[in-house]
């Protein structure tokens, strides 16, 4: 008998989804709906952002949600930081894993962090070395790997350049991000094929955007091509849930939706994160109210 076929389930709605909210929800609303989804026995939950209050203010209770969630075994619990202030941080609130960014795109990099990619870089190579000899795994995201708002095409060229040069420094994962929702399944052909002196599929995350309703054919094509491991949003997460065109991370229903009818497992249990995202929604529309 062979064993059945799965792919790896990060939910990052927390951290990407709430970050993108608009409205903040109480510091007590999050950790429900962290605990919530912890029932759901993900492989990994991204919880939140070690980044500076001004910048993110949605995500500026990081330590108290640390701090006030219930883990459940099994599930790794990540954080994402854009620095060492951010890694001290998430040491102390004992993250499992740390979560690195850097675009693949020059224009993106500078209109969205006002510094090159090789400065971000350069920024995240003592972090990383940090985070390493504190035994934890970094996953260092990639994002525009298929399109820039600002220059259009990405080439996988270049996308392999910086993902080289993230596992270089000691990264552990490397997650590929559509920020924009640009992509089409057969960008992934392109994509992963211009990554295989870098990295197998097999051995990268896919962090894909409903921007244009196609991140579950993308999906689908992807898997086809030998990827195991995804990001998803409970409820789509991070755009309006019920708008198309929502710009959220693909949502977590519909990744298991796919999942089950690809016969693939996941582990995650789909009642428990519609339970999740129905008090989150409550939540969300008190706040917004
Ligand atoms: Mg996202």
């Amino acid at each position: 008998m062979s064993a059945q076929r799965a792919i790896r389930m990060t939910e990052v709605g927390p951290r990407d989804g709430l970050q993108n909210e608009p409205a903040a929800i109480s510091t007590a609303a999050k950790i429900a709906f962290i605990n919530a989804l912890s029932k759901a026995n993900y492989a990994e939950i991204e919880v939140t952002s070690f980044v500076r209050a001004d910048r993110i203010a949605q995500l500026a209770d990081a330590a108290e949600v640390m701090a006030g969630i219930t883990r459940a075994a099994g599930t790794v619990y990540s954080v994402l930081v854009p620095n060492e202030r951010g890694l001290d941080g998430a040491l102390a609130a004992g993250a499992q894993k740390i979560s690195v960014f850097v675009s693949a795109s020059e224009s993106f990099s500078q209109r969205n962090v006002n510094a090159t990619i090789h400065e971000c870089l350069e920024k995240l190579r003592p972090v990383v070395r940090r985070a390493r000899a504190e035994k934890l795994p970094v996953r260092g995201y990639v994002s525009c790997v298929v399109k820039c708002p600002y220059d259009g095409a990405v080439s996988a060229t270049q996308v392999g350049h910086v993902c080289a040069q993230l596992l270089e420094m000691g990264v552990t994962e490397l997650d590929l991000g559509d920020t924009i929702g640009a992509a089409v399944p057969d960008d992934m052909d392109r994509l992963l094929a211009g990554l295989r002196s870098v990295a197998a599929p097999k051995e990268m995350t896919l962090h894909l955007h409903n921007t244009s309703g196609r991140a579950i054919a993308v999906a689908e094509r992807a898997i086809d091509l030998g990827v195991v491991s995804f990001d998803c949003s409970a409820g789509g997460l991070g755009g309006c849930p019920y708008a198309p065109g929502s710009p959220g991370t693909v949502a977590t229903e519909d990744m298991l939706e796919l999942a089950a009818r690809l016969g693939l497992a996941t582990g995650v249990n789909a009642e428990q994160v519609r339970a999740a995202t129905a008090q989150l929604r409550q939540d969300l529309a008190l706040a917004r109210a």
